[in-house]
């Protein structure tokens, strides 16, 4: 087989060496099943402890209480761009957006289609390169509720702590960052995540919500738009998206057994601070691209490097170095090194190391 390369991939991104090989193991027959995990019914027993499984062991993890419904559902947060308005504006039809990156900006353009959007805070006359702060944020009290994204996959800007919002129920896109530590669960109204950055496969969406705001989705919305129907049907509505399903139960388990996620979010302040070390002491040869320190994100490190020419020759020769996916997002240019849950410090000195060496050479 061949090795293996560090793969700083934005996502679809990186998994547990362990789940792999684990999914390797029952991928042709499940434990007793005699057949893989692809092939079964989702209605029968084998499937539904599974999926059962990575629902206990989430609930666990995040210490979700029963006042909150836990989904699995598909269509990426892309599909909950528009799920979100269309279940939770009404009867007040008015929501706010803070809008930090070019996600949430599509977030909001899904929300306008659905009623009115108030842009409560955004950084975007600054290319996104930090966070709104708390007291440029200007909030409605009577909005529907107030969505942001908790780490700028893109721009790579990360809020520290949520929003203040007040009354207003908070709803998150945590695509990038779920999991990557604790969270107070009781301080959301409503967390997505597309699986495939730090939980899985692609192909799974996870929705976390409050059972009260449930009562919101009306009975004339389509019935895949329905949290409520997913909600009653515990995410059984139609096929869900089995094998992404249990790879998901797979990186659960393996965040249980490495520390749970005080033990990764050790690691990842670690992996970040490292790196980002790397990039301060570099005399300005690397210079990260978010201009306030404190809106650092620990997932997605971007950062330039003098000029274009060396960025692509640093681009091709840290491929050859067995570093992948280190290009930046074209909205941004420079260099995205994503280090998320899964990604091995090793890879992170690995690329540290080739970052000093290159700096040298040039
Ligand atoms: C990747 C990403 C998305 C888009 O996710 P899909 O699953 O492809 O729809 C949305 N929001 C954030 C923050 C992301 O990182």
């Amino acid at each position: 087989m061949k090795k293996r390369i560090f793969n700083f991939s934005a996502g679809p991104a990186v998994l547990p060496e362990e789940v792999l090989l684990e999914a390797q193991k029952e991928f042709y027959s499940y434990k007793e099943a005699g057949m893989s995990v692809m092939e079964m019914s989702h209605r029968g027993k084998v499937f539904d402890s599974i999926i059962k499984e990575a629902e206990k062991d989430l609930r666990t993890l995040l210490n979700i209480g029963d006042d909150y419904a836990v989904l699995f559902l598909q269509g990426g947060a892309t599909l909950q761009f528009s799920m979100v308005p269309l279940n939770l504006m009404p009867p007040v039809n008015k929501a706010d957006y803070i809008v930090t990156g070019s996600w949430a900006k599509k977030a909001a353009k899904e929300a306008k289609r659905v009623g009115a959007v108030n842009i409560a805070g955004t950084t975007e006359s600054e290319n996104f390169s930090r966070l709104p702060k708390q007291n440029e944020l200007k909030l409605d009290s009577e909005a529907s509720y107030v969505h942001y994204t908790s780490n700028n996959t893109i721009f790579g800007t990360q809020y520290k702590t949520e929003p203040e919002v007040g009354n207003v129920p908070l709803v998150c896109d945590a695509s990038s960052d779920i999991l990557h530590k604790m969270l107070d669960i009781n301080k959301y109204g409503l967390i997505y995540a597309g699986a495939q950055k730090n939980l899985g496969p692609s192909g799974l969406t996870l929705v976390i919500m409050k059972k009260e705001l449930l009562e919101r989705s009306g009975d004339s919305l389509h019935t895949y738009l329905n949290y409520k129907i997913h909600a009653e049907n515990d995410s059984m509505y139609n096929t869900p998206p089995t094998f992404a399903v249990y790879v998901v139960g797979l990186v659960l388990k393996w965040l249980q057994n490495n520390g749970g996620l005080n033990g990764m979010y050790e690691k990842n302040l670690k992996k970040a601070g490292i790196l980002y070390d790397a990039i301060d002491n570099s005399n300005d040869f690397y210079k990260g691209t978010v201009t306030n320190k404190d809106d650092r994100s620990i997932m997605n490190i971007c950062f330039t490097l003098p000029n274009e020419d060396l960025t692509k020759k640093f681009l091709s020769e840290s491929a050859e170095f067995g570093l992948s996916g280190l290009k930046g997002h074209r909205s941004v240019g420079g260099i995205r090194a994503s280090i998320y849950n899964a990604f091995p410090i090793e890879g992170v000195e690995a690329l540290i190391k080739f970052m000093k060496e290159f700096k040298e050479k040039n």
